[in-house]
């Protein structure tokens, strides 16, 4: 079975990993952590990374700091993993689901803008739904398979209703739009390392900002709001215990020092699919937006004409050709916890869910000469 995506450990995975072994320092403080952070705001253009245990974890924190209460709701993809509404869900606040785009794969700055217009009021300085009087409090983009959301005009739209943005930018370290790297557009974004994203750390994720103090805020929230002292245990709010040990970060500096060459390998991968399904009638290759460098994460192909059945045929035929492809997610308002929550009208997200597929996207795949 040629798997959907695996990670790769060629570099100093092994040698950095023992050294938190042998020095015993492998848990919740440790060098690596630093340098894991260090590295990650270098990388992306951030002014700071924050570590965190995972993915959910960074977005959850990340809502938090954006300043989402219980009772509110966040605006979300429909066409999403579902940790980007769960995230939502720990802040005691609803999703709200909103459409994507054909060529992004991501949200829909005009459809946004046309949605939150005609069902949205603004009373005492604050965005409210017509329909269940809550506030909307933020926005959270989400770069689909590693492709970057169309976020200056997401950025307007969101600046015009007065909404901060957590980009989900789990799927999408490497990306860049405009040059600018994925996650650093909006107040705050997450990051996930996971097993099966583009390099991993195990499990793992991360917070980025510019603003200091809510980089500070994120430490302390994610590592139970000690106060440094000595001896003393004293905890100022109440906070998570989300932190990296320092074990999993060191496997994540390890994996950092390998992401040029993954990337590169990566965009090999996805030539080789474009130049294959350029010959196939009825299928699309999903290539990389305007303006944007994808890191391919996931590549994609979808079927011109949405059809659930005959998706689901291509996916049993190559899943028993030894091919591991997938679907994309349900749509989110589908699952049965979120089948009540506000939503727009979703005619993309649905043509979308009918006709992605995702082919093996590890690098490994490009060939051993690659
Ligand atoms: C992977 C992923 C997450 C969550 O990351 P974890 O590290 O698994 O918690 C969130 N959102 C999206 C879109 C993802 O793909």
């Amino acid at each position: 079975m040629i798997s959907l995506h695996e990670p790769e450990f060629h570099g100093n995975e092994w040698t950095y990993v023992k050294e938190c072994i042998d020095t015993a320092w492998v848990s919740s403080v440790g060098k690596y952590v630093d340098q894991f952070e260090t590295s990650l705001a270098a990388l992306t253009g951030a002014r700071f990374a924050v570590a965190v245990v995972n993915g959910t974890a960074a977005q959850h924190v990340g809502l938090l700091l954006a300043r989402v209460m219980p009772g509110d709701e966040v605006i979300v993809p429909a066409l999403s993993f579902v940790a980007t509404a769960n995230a939502v869900s720990h802040c005691g606040a609803v999703p709200h689901f909103v459409d994507s785009c054909m060529d992004t794969l991501g949200m829909d700055p005009v459809a946004l803008q046309e949605h939150l217009e005609a069902t949205t009021e603004r009373s005492s300085g604050q965005l409210r739904n017509v329909r269940t009087g809550r506030r909307i409090a933020a926005i959270v983009p989400m770069h689909t398979f590693g492709h970057p959301v169309d976020m200056p005009e997401l950025m307007d739209v969101a600046a015009r209703f007065g909404l901060p943005i957590v980009e989900d930018a789990a799927e999408s370290l490497g990306s860049t739009l405009h040059g600018r790297h994925t996650g650093t557009f909006g107040l705050l974004g997450a990051m996930s390392f996971n097993g099966n994203k583009i390099i991993t750390t195990g499990g793992g994720g991360a917070i980025l900002t510019d603003d200091p103090v809510l980089a500070s805020h994120a430490k302390h929230l994610t590592t139970t709001a000690k106060k440094p002292h000595r001896w003393e245990f004293f905890h100022d709010e109440i906070a998570f215990n989300y932190r990296l040990p320092n074990l999993n970060a060191a496997l994540g500096c390890a994996q950092l020092e390998r992401l040029p060459d993954l990337l590169r390998r990566k965009r090999l991968l996805a030539e080789r699919y474009r130049e294959a399904f350029s010959l196939a009638s009825g299928i699309r290759f999903v290539g990389e937006p305007d303006g944007a460098c994808s890191n391919y994460w996931l590549n994609a192909i979808r079927l011109e004409r949405p059809d659930i059945n005959a998706r689901d045929a291509l996916l049993a035929a190559s899943n028993d050709a030894g091919f591991q492809c997938r679907p994309a997610w349900t749509l989110l308002h589908r699952l049965p916890m979120y089948s009540s929550c506000p939503r727009a009208e979703l005619p993309v997200s649905e043509a979308l869910e009918a006709s992605l597929i995702n082919v093996p996207s590890s690098a490994r795949l490009a060939g051993p000469d690659a």
